[in-house]
């Protein structure tokens, strides 16, 4: 049997590091068996979408380094790929299951659901939902037909038994279906709930492999009855534990910046990105940078965690620096942008990236070496290399005379001052960029203008 996965987010603002680790995941899991790779729009709540939201995930997804054989954007077999445009479909299903006695039309309203529930907790009973006195007299129901009340369609649950399926990632799982009440399968008005469209597309569209958050866990017995109902095959569904923020809370707004949009912004490769969320739960035998490719062969979802993970978005950084040694010329250069080295002459650019290219992580980092090399000639705010006015002198003087690396500078300094090794080098680079640390100090001399490493030093001769 040839394997099926899908991602399918609801279209509501911007992806986030779980979501696309979810996404990863199921991509990974079918590209790894030759199998195939499906996105869908959970879109029928359109009240909630925002303009744009669904193309901006699509792209963020692409952006990743996944790919899909079907889509909201590529119809296929099974399609359409959006929910907003299946109604017809649901409706068909919801037919069925009324037809065959598992599903039946509820006028009780909302308000009255909520009162009863209250009433059966003051009784010291569980707030279940129940059948009996669910169902309405027909006169009533007749009433409120015609004062238009819509009502919601609900799913005949199984009272005996037990709804069991084996876990993709905690193996064996059962829930006595006396657990399970009559849900909603469509709100009033006739809107397919999550529970059912979920599962029936998932169904309808040949999915075997489910790989979710564990927030879904509760929905699956919902999903699996579902399905049994429906005489439909369901998918094999595996629960993962959610990502938290680094303070162990889940990932939200304040965990940082963890929204793919943000990641893009921020200059993180796709690849450093996918390296860092595969790791969250997933053991790997390589500890380098892996390729898309490799991490689609070497994922399995029997080695699963079901640990907690956390997502660091400091953690990001290794492989980015990873990530970008990867890089040849061309492609760091188009990373990097020609805003960044705005300052740099198009000559010198090459030259410049192999040199800053170990100490960078950002576009921005990229930007602010360019500025600080080829800017304004001063380095702000004025750094405090630690030498005597002294050293610089006698290093500008060697410089003058000709001297085109900083080694030919070290014996006319020591000569005169005594300054040597550490005591040398490091009152230079802090004099000539303000930094600790940076790019070896050949490489800088090599690319800043003579100009620029001239007066740095003059100005320290001085002071
Ligand atoms: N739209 C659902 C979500 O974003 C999909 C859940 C699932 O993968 O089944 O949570």
């Amino acid at each position: 049997m040839s394997v099926v996965t899908r991602f399918a987010p609801s279209p509501t603002g911007r992806l986030h590091a779980g979501n696309l680790r979810t996404a990863l995941f199921n991509w990974c899991l079918a590209r790894g068996t030759g199998g195939r790779f499906l996105l869908r729009a959970e879109d029928t709540d359109a009240a909630r979408e925002g303009e744009g939201d669904l193309e901006r995930q699509l792209a963020d997804l692409a952006w990743l380094g996944l790919d899909w054989d079907a889509g909201p954007d590529r119809d296929g077999v099974g399609g359409p790929f959006r929910q907003s445009e299946r109604g017809e479909i649901y409706r068909e299903y919801l037919g069925r299951l009324a037809e065959t006695g598992h599903a039946y039309t509820c006028y009780r309203t909302d308000a009255e659901l909520r009162a009863r529930r209250d009433e059966l907790r003051r009784q010291g009973l569980p707030p279940r939902y129940d059948r009996e006195w669910a169902a309405l007299p027909q006169a009533e129901i007749l009433r409120r037909r015609e004062a238009g009340q819509m009502p919601a369609i609900r799913f005949t649950a199984p009272t005996t038994g037990e709804v069991a399926w084996h876990d993709l990632v905690r193996g064996p799982r059962a829930l006595p279906a006396s657990e399970i009440s009559d849900f909603v399968l469509a709100r009033s008005g006739g809107m397919p709930g999550f529970l059912f469209a979920n599962a029936l597309d998932d169904a309808l569209m040949g999915v075997t492999h489910v790989l979710r958050g564990e927030d879904h866990l509760v929905n699956t017995a919902r999903q699996l009855a579902i399905l049994r109902a429906l005489e439909l095959p369901a998918p094999r569904y595996g629960h993962m534990p959610l990502l938290a923020g680094p303070d162990g809370v889940k990932l939200s707004k304040r965990s940082g910046a963890t929204s793919a949009g943000e990641f893009r912004a921020a200059g993180v490769l796709p690849l450093a990105l996918a390296n860092t969320l595969a790791r969250l739960g997933h053991p790997w035998e390589a500890h380098g940078l892996m390729s898309m490719h490799e991490l689609a062969q070497g994922f399995d979802p029997a080695q699963l965690t079901t640990s907690g993970q956390r997502f660091d978005p400091a953690h990001v950084g290794h492989w980015q620096r990873l990530a970008l040694d990867a890089l040849d010329d061309a492609a760091l250069a188009s990373w990097a942008g020609p805003e960044a080295m705005a300052a740099v002459p198009p000559e010198q650019r090459e030259a410049f990236l192999a040199a800053v290219c170990h100490n960078v992580e950002s576009p921005a980092e990229v930007a602010a070496w360019a500025q600080l090399l080829f800017g304004a000639t001063e380095v702000e705010p004025w750094p405090d290399t630690g030498a005597p006015p002294a050293v610089f002198a006698a290093a500008l003087a060697a410089f003058d005379a000709g001297a085109t690396d900083h080694k030919a500078l070290a014996g006319p300094v020591r000569e005169a001052t005594g300054a040597s090794g550490k005591h040398f080098f490091k009152p230079l680079r802090m004099a000539l960029t303000g930094r600790a640390e940076g790019p070896e100090l050949g490489t800088l001399f090599a690319v800043m203008p003579r100009e620029v490493i001239r007066a740095r030093l003059a100005r320290h001769a001085q002071s």
